[in-house]
C-alpha cells in the first residue's frame, strides 16, 4: 500500500519510555540522555515527523517523570499532536495502559506502532513499511536475520536444542497493529495474566496475522552505555577534543617515570608527584576535552596528599571524573620529547599500562618519542616534556 498519493490511514506511534534502565549505567533514564545533543526519546519523533504518515504519538513515562519526559520531547512536537501517559510496573502493563489511553480518546486511532523509546535511530523508512504492511495484514513487525547461531538452554546451562538459523529471526519495533485487534489482545492477556515477551505474541496469541519486513541493523535497542557507541554513522558522535602538556626538571637521585614506567637513568624528574611528566600531559588532554579545568585543579600541588603520588593513581582518579561527568575517553596520543635514555624499548609498555588504566584497548593509545635536537631545555638533558592529544565522547544525561 502506498501511503505517498493517498492520505495516511489514522494511526498513533506508541513510544515506551516506562522501563527502569536498570542494565543501564550512569544512574540516568537512558530515553532522557542526550545524545548529540538530543535526548534518545526525540530522534523517534524526528523519524515519525520524517516518515509523513505519523500525526499522533502516545509517550508511555515512568509514573514520576512526566515532566522529565515532556521536556525531552519538547523540541521535536512540531507538527505532531503528543500525548503523555503513566506507564506500570512492565514493559507490558505499560503498552496495555497506553492502548486503554488511546481507546478512551474521542477518535480511537485505525492502528497502532507500538516502538520502543530505546530505539532512537528507526527509520522513517521503517516506519511507513511496518504501517502500510499491517495494514495489509493486521500485523507487522521488523525482523533482521541472525549472525550468531540460536540454541536453547536447558536449566542448568547445558544446549538442549539447535534452532534453525534460516527460521531464526531478532524482531525489532515498531510493530504495527490494527488497534482494535492488539486491544482486544492486550484485554485477554490481562484478563489472563498472561506474560508475553513482546506485541507480536501478544497479538499471535488472540489469533492475529503478523507479516515480517525487513529491519535495519542500525535500528538498535539502547540497553547498555557501550550500546551508544555504534550509532549509525550519520549520527554525528557528540565528540570533543582536548590538549595537553607538561615539562619537568630532570635532576639527579630522582627516577625517571613516563607512562607509569620506571626507566632506568641517572636523571629523574623534579616534582611534587613522581613527576611523570606524560600521563600529567594525558590527564590535563582528558580534562581539557571535557572542559573539566586542568590536573592542578583537580590535584593541587598545594595538596600534601598528592606528595609523592603515582600519577597512575591521578590517571585514575581522573578517569573516574569524566566517567562521573558521562565522558569517556576515545582515543589519545602523545609525545615525550626527552634527550635521552632512548624511550623506543619502553614505548608498548607505556602505552599498555595506560590503556589498561583507562580500560581503553591498546590501539586506542599512541605514545611516541622525540629527542629535540640539542636545543633547551629537553634537547641539552635538563627536562622533560610531553604533549598529548585526547579525544573523548560526552554522554552527558539531562
Ligand atoms: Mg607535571
Amino acid at each position: 500500500m502506498n501511503f505517498q498519493s493517498t492520505s495516511p490511514p489514522d494511526t498513533v506511534f506508541l513510544i515506551t519510555a516506562a522501563g527502569s534502565s536498570t542494565r543501564f549505567t550512569g544512574n540516568v533514564k537512558k530515553e532522557l540522555i542526550s545524545f548529540n545533543g538530543k535526548p534518545l526519546l526525540a530522534w523517534s519523533l524526528c523519524a515519525c515527523r520524517e516518515s509523513g504518515v505519523i500525526r499522533r504519538v502516545l509517550i508511555v513515562h515512568t509514573p514520576d517523570m512526566e515532566h522529565e519526559t515532556r521536556e525531552a520531547a519538547a523540541g521535536e512536537t512540531d507538527g505532531l499532536e503528543v500525548h503523555f501517559t503513566a506507564g506500570g510496573s512492565t514493559r507490558q502493563e505499560s503498552v496495555f495502559l497506553g492502548l486503554e489511553y488511546l481507546a478512551h480518546l474521542e477518535l480511537p486511532p485505525s492502528y497502532v506502532l507500538i516502538h520502543d523509546g530505546a530505539r532512537p535511530w528507526v527509520s522513517a523508512r521503517c516506519i511507513q513499511e511496518v504501517l502500510s504492511t499491517c495494514a495489509e495484514y493486521g500485523g507487522a513487525a521488523p525482523v533482521v536475520p541472525l549472525s550468531d547461531a540460536v540454541k536453547q538452554i536447558d536449566s542448568s546451562s547445558r544446549i538442549a536444542g539447535h534452532c534453525d538459523r534460516n527460521s531464526t529471526f531478532g524482531v525489532q519495533t515498531p510493530q504495527g497493529f490494527v488497534f482494535s485487534g492488539i486491544l482486544r489482545a492486550h484485554r485477554l492477556a490481562r484478563e489472563q495474566q498472561t506474560s508475553y515477551i513482546d506485541d507480536t505474541e501478544v497479538y499471535g496469541d488472540s489469533g492475529g496475522t503478523v507479516m515480517t519486513i525487513p529491519g535495519e541493523e542500525t535500528n538498535r535497542k539502547i540497553t547498555y552505555q557501550s550500546d551508544l557507541a555504534f550509532c549509525p554513522s550519520q549520527v554525528p558522535q557528540n565528540a570533543s577534543v582536548g590538549h595537553g602538556w607538561d615539562v619537568h626538571r630532570l635532576i639527579p637521585g630522582r627516577p625517571l617515570i613516563l607512562g607509569g614506567i620506571t626507566i632506568p637513568s641517572d636523571k629523574g624528574e623534579d616534582g611534587h608527584s613522581d613527576g611523570d611528566a606524560l600521563l600529567h600531559a594525558v590527564i590535563d588532554g582528558m580534562f581539557g576535552a571535557c572542559t573539566l579545568g586542568d590536573i592542578g585543579s583537580h590535584f593541587p600541588p598545594e595538596d600534601s596528599s598528592w606528595k609523592d603520588a603515582s600519577s597512575m593513581k591521578l590517571l585514575e582518579l581522573a578517569a573516574g571524573k569524566l566517567k562521573d561527568a558521562g565522558a569517556e575517553v576515545l582515543h589519545i596520543d602523545a609525545t615525550v620529547v626527552l634527550e635521552r635514555p632512548k624511550l623506543r624499548p619502553y614505548i608498548e609498555s607505556m602505552r599498555k599500562s595506560i590503556a589498561e588504566t583507562l580500560s581503553l584497548p591498546l590501539s586506542a593509545v599512541s605514545v611516541k618519542a622525540k629527542t629535540s635536537e640539542g636545543l633547551p631545555p629537553a634537547g641539552t638533558g635538563d627536562a622533560v616534556e610531553a604533549f598529548a592529544v585526547v579525544s573523548a565522547q560526552f554522554m552527558k544525561g539531562i
